[in-house]
């Protein structure tokens, strides 16, 4: 397609008469660059216009698209100054909606032939006269756009002067329609025959039953060795041979249709869900532990349990394995059929499954989030991740949460039990510190400057013992300013003593550390605890974020904004966990992000791979950062 382009433009060079490089050839092969090199049928419509516009000495410029219909077309583009009596014009275009359109472009649909100088006045403007009057368009120039059998469409140029424009641009437009119309004809096919493609894709990676991914994309899926922690889950579902002989195949297919759309729901968007088999079904779960895998497993087999069927109860068995970088998954999917068959032997109903690397000890599948919380308190393996908070204005880098992470726990592991096993067990203090400790160590691997966002228990917080001087003491042994640390408040419902907090607050303040109030509007989270913080951050929560299009979570959003607005406070957004969250969130007034859509927790010496990630995410485009300006918190 290129190539044939390029040849075109050769051959407009070659065709050039007298006078090389005149303005009509110039603008011509201006128009042909944009259309040979733009994989983007909008932005080299747009740029075409404001191009064309600009050498008619036009004040707006329009495309006019066609329709199904022969006779109807609509209005698609515009180059608009902004000025607001050029877009009241525009406006009043774009409300024609599908039909016919004004008088002066309608003519040109039905004889083919545009007009150099048609008037404005009088009918062939129809609504717009008065709109063209204030924005002082009096003449237009109008052409038609062919493509190689039909007319594809019309381009229209409002123009205050009456006098015809440059000859040598009026010369080079038939030359510029004809390779437009042939230019949105191509891209339309293109654009078609990409869509069909990916429906075919879909469609041979789909299951049909229940929309699930099949076999095929499940071992494609299979066949990339990860590069992070990662687990398998292989399901059964219990007794299907026996509802198929005794209610026959349809109820055995409806029961698998609710049982893939049920499983489907309980997975994340880039997890791989899919059926393998007849009554089998299998997940590949990227950045998933050892505890990830349980907790996954459980849910799926407990969901079963509030299935209401006319044909009786549901019951699922799960096999999982948990398997660190580099393994191979299909071993480890091995691994997972394995456990699934002891638990079905076992009776069914029932998870089991190993860390795919069994430990030299006990496997730590085997323990409890007690045993984990003793384990960390004795020495124990440790690990810290960053997430970063992200501007969702240009996507810059402006700190990082640090979130423990215990031996078993992946990047996308929830520790939350961990740490209610702490307080459960009175240890919360303990493990607070030592995870802080371990936290405050690991960042001196994060970029220079970088903010640090620290999480600290109700109980470490307002007790004298833990207090500045140890955390001064720990944040200079580690080289970090105590300017660049954020402490996150949570457990609110624990925070009762406002005078004490108060003081603590003042205290750590007096030497510049900063307060985050973590997870607001989630829990027990009060408006006096708001107040009483004076937070310089606010970190709107993840349940919140996630259902801000419902009209309650939207009151609180805009509650917890205005708040911020008087107090001075910035407002975070937790739980981003795709573009569209993204979007809401900016729309909604909110400037900073958090969350596995802006970049998931990793490793300090990973951080930097992050913030490229984002920079080559296209499907990110609006958060792509300009610059690493790690550390600028303002
Ligand atoms: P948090 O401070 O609100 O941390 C955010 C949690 O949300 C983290 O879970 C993080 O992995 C998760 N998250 C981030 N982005 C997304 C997203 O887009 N979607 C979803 N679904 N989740 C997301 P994590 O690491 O399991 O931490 C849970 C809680 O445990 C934290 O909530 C914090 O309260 C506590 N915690 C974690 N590490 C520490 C620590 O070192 N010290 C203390 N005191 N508490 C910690
Ligand atoms: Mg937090
Ligand atoms: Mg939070």
């Amino acid at each position: 397609m290129r190539s044939r382009e390029r040849e075109v433009i050769g051959r407009a060079d070659r065709r050039r008469p007298a006078g090389v490089g005149s303005g009509a050839d110039a603008l011509l092969i201006a128009a042909l660059a944009l259309f040979n090199e733009s994989n983007d049928l909008d932005a080299a419509l747009s740029k075409t216009l404001t191009m064309l516009t600009a050498a008619l000495d036009g004040r707006i410029g329009e495309i006019w698209l066609r329709g199904g219909d022969a006779r109807d077309v609509e209005l698609r583009y515009s180059s608009s100054d902004g000025a607001p009596d050029v877009v009241a014009f525009e406006a009043e275009g774009k409300a024609l909606g599908l039909g016919a359109g004004p008088a002066l472009v309608s003519r040109v649909v039905k004889t083919g032939r545009g007009s150099a100088a048609a008037s404005v006045g009088g009918e062939g403007m129809g609504d717009r006269t008065s709109v063209a009057a204030a924005a002082d368009i009096h003449s237009a120039l109008t052409f038609p756009i062919r493509g190689k059998c039909s007319l594809v469409g019309v381009l229209a140029f409002f123009r205050e002067s009456t006098v015809r424009p440059h000859s040598e641009a009026l010369a080079s437009m038939p030359g510029i329609c004809h390779h437009l119309g042939r230019f949105i004809e191509r891209m339309r096919a293109e654009n078609a025959i990409h869509e069909a493609a990916m429906e075919l894709a879909a469609l041979a990676s789909t299951d049909a039953l229940t929309g699930l991914k099949n076999r095929r994309e499940f071992d494609r899926a299979l066949r990339t060795i990860p590069r992070l922690p990662f687990a398998v889950l292989s399901l059964d579902v219990d007794g299907l041979k026996n509802i198929n002989d005794s209610e026959g195949h349809a109820a055995g297919d409806m029961l698998l249709r609710v049982v893939g759309h049920t499983l489907g729901l309980l997975v994340r968007g880039w997890d791989v869900m899919a059926r393998v088999g007849g009554d089998e079904f299998a997940a590949l779960l990227p950045e998933v532990g050892v505890f990830g895998a349980q907790l996954v497993a459980e849910r799926m087999r407990v969901a079963m349990h509030s299935l209401a069927l006319s044909i009786g109860s549901v019951r699922i068995t799960v096999g999982w394995s948990a398997a660190p970088a580099g393994a191979d998954p299909l071993s480890v999917w091995q691994r997972a059929d394995e456990s699934l068959y002891q638990a079905k032997r076992a009776g069914g109903d029932r998870i089991a499954g190993a860390s795919y690397e069994r430990g030299e000890a006990a496997d730590i599948a085997e323990r409890s989030y007690s045993d984990v919380v003793a384990r960390i308190l004795e020495g124990g393996s440790l690990s810290t991740m960053y997430q970063p908070i992200v501007s969702l204005e240009n996507g810059a880098v402006l700190g990082y949460e640090a979130l423990a992470r215990p031996e078993g726990f992946a990047a996308m592991d929830s520790v939350e039990p961990v740490f209610e096993a702490a307080r459960t067990g009175g240890q919360i203090r303990d493990l607070d510190w030592v995870c802080r400790r371990q936290a405050v160590d690991d960042a001196r691997r994060l970029p220079d400057g970088s903010a640090l966002f620290l999480n600290i228990s109700a109980a470490a917080l307002l007790d004298p013992v833990h207090g500045v001087d140890q955390l001064l003491l720990l944040l200079s042994s580690a080289d970090r300013s105590p300017e660049t640390v954020v402490l996150e408040i949570t457990e609110h419902e624990r925070i009762r003593d406002y005078e004490v907090l108060a003081r603590v607050l003042a205290a750590y303040r007096a030497e510049g550390i900063r307060f985050a109030l973590d997870d607001v509007g989630e829990g027990h989270s009060t408006l006096e605890l708001l107040a009483a913080s004076s937070s310089e951050f606010l970190k709107l929560g993840r349940s919140l974020t996630m259902t801000s299009t419902r009209v309650g979570s939207r009151a609180a959003m805009d509650a917890t904004l205005a708040f911020a607005r008087v107090s001075g406070a910035a407002v975070i957004a937790e739980g981003v966990e795709n573009e569209f969250v993204a979007d809401l969130m900016k729309a909604g007034g909110v400037r900073l992000g958090q969350g596995f859509g802006l970049g998931k927790p990793t490793m300090a010496d990973d951080v930097e791979d992050v913030a490229t990630a984002l920079s080559e995410r296209a499907a990110l485009s609006a958060l792509r950062p300009r610059s690493a300006e790690a550390g600028s918190l303002t």
